[in-house]
């Protein structure tokens, strides 16, 4: 029915041309902000309208923190409090601190004034920083106290993060409350200065507020979207996605975290400025828990994630409370009287209103999940022809694939394991293991499930910090370093039970994949200079040409979201955002697990394929007639042991891996080839 009534409304702007639709909205509405306190002069819905746009600076910043990066934080309104009490303490009589000529530069630079005491003859100073200047410094100090409290807490998850920021939202409030003497505690700053433009002072006069917050959510919208569309909104969504495949593709978790915390804490801070400034007046009350709660609200109305979303959900929630309910509440007592009902003449909503939040809450759970405004975007499907395409594989003449795998200097060793041993308490995951790869060739790792397969690649890209013995990477020991590292030094993997990032598209994957190679930083994210769109435009070049590795599999598919793809083009997924990251070696950890037969042989061809180019490639795998095809040496691990080593043909005639493998006694299998060993001949490729 939904979907039936936006038809209907759609149906005009039918005929509006694509590329002019968004540029025209956008004006419309640029225009009818700039005409509303013109057109309607009640100084009283301007002011609630200024109000409205306070709080969606306040929830786009939480959305950076929640919506991008995925860490719920339920004590927002703490850093909202830091600007605030920042701003109104610098502007206001609150300190008079004696004057001296330690004061002297301050007061050239028109931070303070000198003040004839109240009592005594003495001078006192009296800060006056100008609200403009506050904005951009008090933005920066709540950032700062974003990182001092994101540095420790950002380890914690879901429900224990938002329990630890929970606390941290309470305890500024009490503090404000407690340090009288730096916050007239619970009586509230006074005598906070109101804005002055070219001399003149904004007052208590609504107009020129609204027009300021109008401008502070224009421009945070546009910087949400900036970085949302960017290196650094990937590597957010990447956190918040999947947060270990995150770290394995390159991201820096803590930095990114606390960089999602920073940004969110400094857009709050601001919006503290702002609203200490056009109240002048600021009390502990003003930034309790109900304030944190209620821009989360905002968030999940307008739709997580989603920058317009989260605007409109502000607007309307908080012009709900402090615009319409009252004058609803004045029609109903109206209709109350007309109707003699003495219920309906008394009734008054405004007190109920987180009674009326919690309602729309759920009923917002109930029937529109994602938000008003969903942050994901409709999926174009495939049309019939593409879903019947004639399946063309990757061919090895098709790729471009320039500069993968490096140079390939053979006898070099590209990865070289020595002595590794990992223990989960008693239990010896790897004892003792010597593996090596050598630059260029393919090695294989078999052994029955439990064996420590994927604990080895585990250690190898940092996953796990239990290790010991050594793990060299063109000679440079790697052990211990942090999986992004050891990505960035051209270690890519896939894993045994996928770890894509499923609500992001095929190519935002590729793109995370790259996040290692690529320079983006947040001013380049927010300015967009000609080198970051160039970049940007070639990271989707390089997704593009290692998407070709699997024919038409994923290029008719690149806009697509992950979650929605079959588990074979998953797992093709999973290896082209490894290979996103330009590797020197590339690690399979059964990579062919799912597939069908043909399926499987269609991708031991591409493996090859991309070994002919150069990669160099460690693989897990169980299926031993790809191994056969594959691998130049074998690994065979059991219990944590390599029990035989060499070339495929000489472990498939080990009696110890046929034991292992098979449970049986090698006497016995000596007569027959085992059944899942028979080999399968592959085509062979070209070149
Ligand atoms: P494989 O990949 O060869 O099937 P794994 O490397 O996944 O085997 O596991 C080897 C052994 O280590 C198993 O017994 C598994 O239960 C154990 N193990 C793996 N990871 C952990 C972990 N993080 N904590 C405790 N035990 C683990
Ligand atoms: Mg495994």
């Amino acid at each position: 029915m939904t979907n039936g009534v936006t038809a209907t409304l759609a149906r005009p702007f039918e005929h509006i041309p694509d590329a002019w639709r968004q540029p025209l909205g956008l004006t419309l509405l640029i225009a009818a902000a700039v005409l509303f306190p013109l057109v309607h002069t009640n100084d009283a819905d301007i002011d609630s309208m200024a109000n409205a746009a306070a709080y969606a600076v306040l929830a786009l910043g939480l959305n950076i923190v929640v919506g991008f990066a995925g860490l719920l934080d339920l004590g927002y309104a703490a850093f909202f409090a830091i600007g605030a009490y920042t701003y109104g303490i610098l502007s206001s009589f609150q300190l008079q601190p004696e004057w001296s000529s330690f004061w002297e530069p301050f007061r050239i630079l028109g931070l303070v004034h000198k003040m004839a005491a109240d009592t005594g003859d003495g001078s006192v100073v009296r800060f006056t920083l100008s609200f403009w200047l506050a904005l951009p410094l008090c933005a920066g100090f709540a950032a700062f106290w974003g990182v001092m409290f994101g540095a420790p807490t950002l380890r914690l998850r879901g429900d224990y993060l938002a329990i630890v920021t929970l606390g941290f939202g309470e305890i500024v409030p009490i503090v404000v409350r407690n340090w009288s003497d730096l916050t007239n505690g619970a009586a509230g700053l006074n005598g906070v200065s109101a804005p002055k433009l070219f001399g003149w002072s904004f007052g208590v006069n609504s107009t020129p507020y609204y027009y300021v917050a109008i401008a502070l959510v224009a421009l945070l919208i546009f910087i949400s979207i900036r970085l949302r569309d960017s290196r650094i909104g990937r590597a957010w969504m990447a956190i918040r996605e999947d947060e270990i495949a995150a770290g394995a593709m390159g991201v820096n978790r803590t930095k990114f975290k606390l960089l999602a915390f920073a940004i969110g804490a400094a857009f709050g801070g601001m919006t503290g400025v702002f609203y200490v400034a056009k109240l002048q007046t600021a009390t502990p009350e003003m930034f309790g828990f109900p304030v944190s709660v209620m821009i989360l609200v905002m968030i999940v109305f307008g739709g997580i994630g989603s920058v317009w979303g989260v605007v409109l959900g502000a607007f309307i929630l908080q012009l709900l409370q402090s615009w319409w309910l009252e004058d609803l509440t004045g029609w109903l007592n109206v209709l109350g009287r007309a109707v003699h009902s003495d219920w309906l003449a008394h009734i008054d909503l405004v007190p109920s209103i987180e009674l009326i939040f919690g309602f729309i809450l759920v009923g917002m759970m109930l029937f529109r999940r994602q938000g008003l405004i969903p942050a994901t975007r409709p999926q174009t499907a495939l049309s019939f022809d593409q879903q019947h395409a004639e399946i063309r594989r990757g061919g090895f003449n098709d790729l471009k694939l320039q500069g993968l795998g490096g140079d390939v200097r053979t006898g070099a060793l590209a990865l070289e394991i020595k002595g590794v041993t990992v223990k989960f308490g008693g239990l010896t995951a790897l004892n003792n293991v010597d593996l090596v790869v050598p630059n260029g060739g393919v090695v294989a790792v078999i052994g029955p499930n439990g064996s420590g397969k994927s604990t080895l690649f585990n250690l190898v890209t940092g996953l796990l910090d239990v290790g010991d013995g050594s793990i060299r990477f063109h000679g440079e020991e790697i052990l211990g370093l942090p999986p992004h590292e050891i990505l960035t030094k051209g270690i890519a993997r896939t894993f045994q039970n996928l770890r894509l990032f499923p609500n992001l598209t095929v190519m935002e994957n590729a793109l995370i994949g790259q996040h290692a190679r690529l320079t983006t930083g947040v001013l380049q994210a927010i300015l967009r200079p000609p080198s970051t769109r160039a970049e940007e435009a070639a990271a989707r070049v390089w997704a593009m040409e290692v998407f070709a590795i699997f024919g038409n599999r994923l290029t008719p598919r690149v806009g697509q979201m992950v979650a929605g793809l079959s588990y074979a083009n998953r797992r093709r997924i999973e290896i082209a955002r490894a290979l996103a990251s330009r590797p020197r070696i590339l690690l399979l950890d059964e990579p062919t697990a799912g597939m069908n037969p043909a399926e499987t042989l269609e991708l031991a061809e591409q493996i090859k394929s991309l070994n002919m180019l150069g990669l160099t490639v460690l693989l897990i795998e169980h299926k031993l007639d790809v191994v056969t095809t594959l691998a130049d040496t074998v690994y065979v691990l059991d219990h944590g042991e390599v029990i035989a080593q060499g070339t495929p043909a000489e472990v498939r005639r080990d009696e110890e891996v046929l034991r292992a493998y098979l449970g049986r006694n090698a006497q016995a299998a000596a007569g027959m080839a085992p059944a899942g060993m028979a080999s399968v001949p592959l085509p062979t490729l070209g070149q």
